[in-house]
């Protein structure tokens, strides 16, 4: 369990679902960590969960759609703990429910905005830090939509492929010097993302969809989450992983 051990990882959307078991599972694992939310109680919340059990953790509220608040947010990691050796760039929405041909103009910026400028944002100020360390790793949240469509989400879709390229194309451009990027696909998974949104009879639906007859856990894809961040991992860059029960497959 110390496989992140003098690590120093930073964790976006961390105050709920999956980034609190990412930021709790990298902490376990030995590695100080960065969380940051724009839900202040939240992320504080898993914070001091996270140093009640002898953990290093720091909360800063930051958005992921503001370019200063990611640029801010890699510099407070720097002031606090010196370096950066691991961003898992996870935060991200729903959003709005609507055919293409009448998604609100306003919907789609929105999940643009968070889902894959937000992910940009955040590469932009973290690469540089890494290329200057001449080591580093990104794990971006990606999702089975970033691999297919799903009717009524064209921007959640296209936000999702959109992640997936931008994680190819820094992979191309950093992976000689050290860093390797990668992006991870969840399936459906238990987190407020679907059970703040959905009824018991939609979330069923979901079920269905997924060969292995349930949804995931967030839990379980932080697993994943860790593996791609950890040495094990090393020969891995530029990849995007489905965690599905199967949805692709299908
Ligand atoms: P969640 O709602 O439980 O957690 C998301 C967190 O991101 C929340 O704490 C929220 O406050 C934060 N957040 C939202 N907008 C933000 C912003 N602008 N800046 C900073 N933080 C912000 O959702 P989750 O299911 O844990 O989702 C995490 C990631 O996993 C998202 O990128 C989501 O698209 C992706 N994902 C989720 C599922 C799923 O079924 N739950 C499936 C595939 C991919």
């Amino acid at each position: 369990m110390d496989q992140l051990k003098n690590k120093v990882a930073l964790v976006t959307g961390a105050g709920s679902g999956i980034g609190k078991c990412v930021a709790e599972l990298y902490a376990a694992n030995g590695a100080a960590v960065v969380l940051s939310d724009i839900d202040e109680k939240g992320g504080n919340a898993v914070a001091d969960g996270i140093r009640s059990k002898g953990g290093k953790a720091i909360f800063v509220k930051s958005d992921t759609s503001s370019p200063a608040d990611c640029e801010q947010l890699v510099s407070k990691t720097l002031a606090e703990f010196k370096q950066l050796d691991i961003a898992c760039n996870n935060a991200g929405i729903g959003g709005a429910a609507a055919p293409t041909g009448e998604y609100k103009l306003e919907d789609w910026q929105k999940v643009i905005n968070i889902n894959l400028n937000g992910v940009f944002y955040g590469m932009r100020y973290q690469l540089p830090v890494m290329e200057k360390a001449g080591s580093g790793v990104i794990v971006n949240m990606a999702s089975i939509l970033g691999a297919v469509g799903f009717a009524g989400s064209c921007a959640y879709v296209a936000a999702k492929h959109g992640v997936v390229g931008l994680t190819q194309a820094a992979a191309v451009e950093y992976s000689a010097k050290g860093i390797r990027v990668n992006a991870v696909g969840p399936g459906f998974i238990e987190t407020p993302l679907l059970t703040k949104h959905l009824s018991q009879q939609e979330m069923q639906a979901l079920v269905g969809l997924h060969p292995i007859g349930r949804l995931g856990k967030p839990e379980e894809v932080a697993e994943l989450v860790l593996w791609l961040s950890s040495p094990q991992s090393s020969f891995v860059t530029g990849s995007y992983y489905p965690i599905d029960g199967a949805y692709l497959a299908r």
